[in-house]
């Protein structure tokens, strides 16, 4: 089975969006086993997009064109597919429908232009799009599959999942596909590729890395004649990747770094407060993003002065003097110091230079040290992160938020001491 993907915008022509959905359909593609041999990018004009489509489909055994579904005079895709398939554009009476609903909740009346989303060549379906306005079209034409989906990648995204992706499935083997993604924090993509390099071998199911900030992701996909058998290779799969990596992984599918953290505190009955120089908030941001997280965090201090580190957190003027606000000593007062006096289980204290200036010899852009304190022990660690000024706050918090994260689960901040 191949396809080929029609990219259909002047804005990707122009440079001013970048085509994320090609790129994520071609990879889920490629873990269903369909082979895409080419993707075109074409503008807003009926002639060109007309023949991006026929040359495609004269290629490939299906076509899935993405983007110009809109109710704008710009959006031709539906007219395309029409003109293709030699017949013309009816009304799709549920589509009209539920449009003319749509915009009855919101208090407006449909206008022509909109109810234009609702037409479609005659032997096509439409895509439900529970996302937005415009369906997607579905066609079986000369032996052929064409798709239309929107290309905005909300709508995009759930649309290929539930009506392109498995319909595609079908013709390749599998009845249905299933996916699942491990989550890992603390070891970089090329070495947990290493670990596991002869289970992404594997063809079904696949396991495919993605490096992402800080953390590195692998997708398990498997093809099955039912959901269960499916489920079933996904989890001996999981089972595999966990023995090898387990101490890596904080989650599955979306969870991110900080719901774990917060889930892992709630359940150890433990607090968090934090002070934060050079990250300026951002990890009190992340930790209170997670909907919860009042249960276990107390607040934070944004210590960005040396004055404010000794009179906020009791920074000894002293430690400042000789050791530098970014040093060891600093980052361990200021961990101790936000436990003591906000009255926390958890300290926190993060203090680096995130540059692009203020980096010396001694001191270079990047470096930070991470501190987190309990009961047990206050742990000091310190890394040059790379990457710009955005970039070293990220990567810094979420060294932070996995110390934290191994610290409560191991029973306390002692554990880390061994290391
Ligand atoms: P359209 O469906 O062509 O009206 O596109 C609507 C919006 O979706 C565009 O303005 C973009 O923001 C986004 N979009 C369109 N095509 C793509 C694509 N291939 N990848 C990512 N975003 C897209
Ligand atoms: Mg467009």
């Amino acid at each position: 089975m191949t396809v080929e993907i029609v990219s259909i915008g002047t804005e990707l022509l122009l440079g001013q969006i970048v085509d994320t959905n090609a790129a994520w359909l071609s990879a889920r593609l490629a873990e269903v086993g369909v082979e895409v041999y080419r993707r075109t990018t074409v503008g807003d004009n009926l002639t060109r997009i007309v023949t991006a489509l026929r040359e495609a489909l004269e290629r490939a055994d299906g076509v899935i064109a993405i983007g110009g579904l809109g109710p704008t005079d710009d959006d031709l895709t539906r007219e395309a597919f029409a003109n293709i398939m030699g017949e013309p554009l009816v009304l799709d009476a549920g589509e009209a429908e539920r449009l003319k609903a749509f915009f009855a909740a919101r208090g407006r009346a449909i206008t022509e232009r909109q109810l234009r989303q609702a037409m479609r060549p005659a032997s096509a379906q439409p895509i439900p799009n529970p996302n937005g306005t415009a369906p997607g079209l579905y066609a079986e034409w000369n032996g052929k599959l064409m798709f239309a989906l929107p290309g905005p990648p909300n709508e995009f995204v759930p649309m290929a999942t539930d009506a392109v992706l498995p319909r595609l499935a079908e013709r390749t083997g599998g009845r249905v596909i299933r996916s699942r993604v491990v989550r890992l924090c603390g070891i970089g993509e090329s070495d947990a590729e290493a670990q596991l390099s002869d289970l992404i071998l594997s063809e079904n199911p696949t396991l495919a890395p993605l490096a992402k900030l800080g953390e590195v992701h692998f997708r398990i996909t498997a093809r099955a004649d039912s959901p269960d058998v499916a489920e079933q290779m996904i989890a001996q799969m999981e089972h595999a990747v966990r023995e090898r990596l387990g101490a890596f992984i904080f989650g599955v599918d979306e969870t991110t770094l900080e719901q774990a953290v917060v889930q892992r505190l709630i359940e150890a009955g433990q607090s968090l407060a934090v002070a934060e120089s050079c990250t300026g908030g951002l990890l009190g941001h992340r930790i209170t993003s997670v909907p919860g997280s009042s249960e276990v965090f107390l607040g934070g201090v944004i210590s960005y002065s040396n004055s404010l580190k000794e009179a906020l957190l009791g920074v000894p003027r002293r430690v400042l003097e000789t050791h530098g606000a970014v040093s060891e000593p600093t980052a361990r007062a200021m961990a101790e110091g936000v436990r003591e006096r906000l009255g926390s289980w958890w300290g926190i204290g993060i203090t680096g230079i995130a540059g692009p200036s203020g980096g010396t010899p001694d001191k270079p852009v990047g470096l930070v040290y991470i501190s987190i304190s309990d009961p047990t022990a206050t742990v000091v660690k310190s890394q040059v992160f790379p990457g710009d000024r955005a970039t070293v706050k990220y990567r810094a918090t979420q060294y932070a938020l996995w110390l934290l994260y191994q610290g409560v689960k191991q029973g306390g901040c002692d554990s880390l001491l061994q290391r």
